[in-house]
């Protein structure tokens, strides 16, 4: 008798795989077959793996778990982005959002937006997630579960659907929770899986300045959004508090060795109100971004409600933009997606439980 720990079915690679089969007396090419059927077409259950033979399938699933996303809703928005709820098998929930980008000289975009953690510690003044504190983080099955189960709810419409872009911009702070994000972009680059190019994916953190330096170093490959939303301490302090611990100095300093590293652009996101959103903060942020390698996206916030936070009129985010540009700031607007249907993180999620009186802190 074999007596084996149980493995995340998503969260494994094709050695381990190997591993398992030549563990549990199987034929290796078992491996290959079962890791398509996960990575590739996205099964959700092992009823659907029709090549392997019913003997073979409950041996393998006496060990390897399948824990499909159970979709408690999804919303869709009329300019087609769709917003996801899912409960993972412990009851917890997280948020998903698709966007689909239609493009006539190349081919379309899919941008998944996923979460690495089910709430977040960090707390930034705007964020919905944040409001509700800390509850775990995602494993790499869960992370790479969300575009897996993305992917085949809508092949249930078009066949031929593909994820081609990937941002870590959900419910969490990705850095925090940085091995497994880091194993979960590693699985969905794979070829014979989602393969997503690493130049398609990007972490989005809120200045997690060793982690930021580190992923410079592990993987040079894969895009990076810095959430700045001010250039003063004081300011930066009071909306994304991780600047109480990393600090502008230190983060800036991160960012420069990060584009020595690894040559890339980082894109600084800036969240706009209708306090911040004027000429002192868009002079700081020229001096503060002058000769950085690097593009600023502005954001104009996301109202949520018990943020006091307001949305600035379309003049004051033209001028900061000027401001920008004049400055020799490479600016864009976040094309907004989704605004119809609360596409901001964590709004969802915090909606369903007020709506379902479940109380916020007790799942
Ligand atoms: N924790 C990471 C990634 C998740 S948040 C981070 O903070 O970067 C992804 C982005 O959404 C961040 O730039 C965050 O500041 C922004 N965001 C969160 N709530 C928002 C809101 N209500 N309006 C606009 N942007 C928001
Ligand atoms: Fe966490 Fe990012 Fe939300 Fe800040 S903005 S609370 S870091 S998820």
């Amino acid at each position: 008798m074999i007596s084996m720990e149980t493995y995340d079915l998503r969260g494994c690679n094709e050695e381990a795989l190997i591993q398992v089969c030549q563990e549990l007396g199987l034929k290796r090419f078992r491996a290959a077959q079962l890791f398509q059927w996960v990575q590739q077409k996205a099964v959700r259950s092992w009823s659907e793996i029709s090549n392997i033979g019913k003997e073979d399938r409950s041996v393998l699933s006496a060990h390897l778990q399948l824990h499909p996303l159970e979709r408690i809703k999804e919303q869709r928005s009329a300019d087609g982005t769709r917003k996801y709820l899912f409960r993972l098998h412990d009851g917890e929930m997280i948020e998903c959002v698709l966007m689909d980008y239609v493009r006539e000289q190349s081919r379309d975009r899919h941008t998944v937006c996923v979460s690495t953690q089910v709430g977040c510690a960090v707390g930034c003044a705007f964020c919905a997630t944040g409001m509700e504190g800390f509850r775990r983080n995602l494993t790499m099955g869960e992370i790479l579960g969300q575009v897996l189960d993305i992917t085949y709810f809508v092949r249930q419409e078009d066949p031929e659907f593909q994820v081609t872009n990937v941002v870590f911009m959900g419910m969490g702070e990705p850095l925090l929770n940085y091995e497994q994000v880091l194993q979960a972009i590693m699985l969905m680059n794979h070829e014979r899986g989602l393969n997503i190019g690493m130049r398609r994916m990007t972490v989005s953190t809120s200045g997690v300045v060793p982690r930021i330096l580190q992923l410079a170093k592990d993987n040079p490959q894969v895009g990076l959004a810095v959430s700045l939303h001010a250039a003063d301490d004081t300011t930066r302090s009071q909306l994304v508090p991780m600047n109480r611990k990393y600090p502008l100095a230190q983060l800036m300093e991160s960012c420069r060795e990060y584009s020595r590293i690894t040559h890339r652009r980082i894109t600084f996101e800036v969240a706009l109100t209708a306090d911040n959103a004027n000429q002192t903060q868009a002079e700081a942020f020229v001096r503060l971004l002058k000769g950085q390698l690097g593009h600023v996206n502005l954001i104009p916030v996301n109202p949520v409600a018990g943020t006091g936070l307001e949305r600035p009129d379309l003049e004051k985010l033209k001028k900061f933009a000027h401001v920008l540009e004049v400055g020799g700031i490479s600016v864009s607007w976040r094309e907004e997606k989704g605004t119809d249907i609360d596409a901001a993180c964590g709004q969802l999620r915090r909606q369903w439980r007020v709506g379902n009186n479940e109380p916020i802190d007790s799942i």
